[in-house]
């Protein structure tokens, strides 16, 4: 499994765009969240030479622009992309795009393709679906903003096996005794705690931007 990450708050490499939001590919076909802005996102993904005819899936949070509003300009390259969306933002999104998009309605937890599985909506006042990726390594977690809250998330992906690593924002998290055990965290986006973070876990800290590839 290889995770791209190409829309963040922070850029790790040179000639690449940051901005408020979040978006990370998974292997060349699955794409998590768009980012705020689509020129960015375009830009930032040309930057790290990636084919987007390879791109088979987007797979929105939720709801909230940093993380939507990559979407139309990537579905004006492919319109063939299948948009995974929860139910609280279906409507909304289906009327933002001026192209018809393919999208999935997803109502309950479900696979995206093999080996990735989205917890369908979390959370009670922000709806929010993150990524549990399978490897050999064990289980990677993906989240976008955490609005559902860690626990939740982490509470669905031990399901899958020893949860490997994490990556996302974590917006206000700061229960950091939850990852202990975590092999590599790498806390981006809205996450308060950063340098906490880092601190309470210098080995297994990975410092989160746009071109970070994690293999
Ligand atoms: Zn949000
Ligand atoms: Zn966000």
């Amino acid at each position: 499994m290889k995770i791209t990450v190409v829309y963040d708050n922070e850029v790790s490499k040179r000639g690449l765009t940051a901005g408020w939001g979040f978006s990370c590919l998974i292997n060349n076909d699955i794409l998590f969240d768009t980012g705020g802005d689509g020129v960015a996102l375009l830009h930032n993904m040309k930057k790290l030479d990636i084919n987007l005819s390879n791109i088979e899936s987007v797979v929105l949070s939720h709801g909230h622009g940093d993380h939507t509003g990559g979407l139309s300009d990537l579905l004006e390259e492919d319109q063939d992309i299948s948009v995974y969306v929860l139910p609280s933002f279906y409507t909304a999104l289906k009327n933002q795009i001026p192209a018809k998009p393919k999208l999935v309605d997803v109502r309950k937890p479900m696979w995206i393709r093999e080996g990735v599985f989205t917890t369908g909506g979390l959370g009670t006042y922000i709806k929010e679906q993150s990524l549990i990726c399978l490897d050999k390594r064990g289980v990677f977690m993906i989240t976008g903003c955490s609005h559902s809250g860690v626990h939740d998330i982490m509470n669905v992906a031990s399901k899958f096996g020893n949860i490997y690593g994490v990556i996302g924002g974590f917006h206000g998290f700061s229960d950091f005794a939850l990852l202990k055990g975590v092999k590599l965290i790498s806390p981006c986006h809205c996450t308060s705690y950063k340098r906490e973070l880092a601190h309470a876990f210098p080995k297994q800290y990975v410092r989160c931007g746009v071109g970070l590839v994690i293999e």
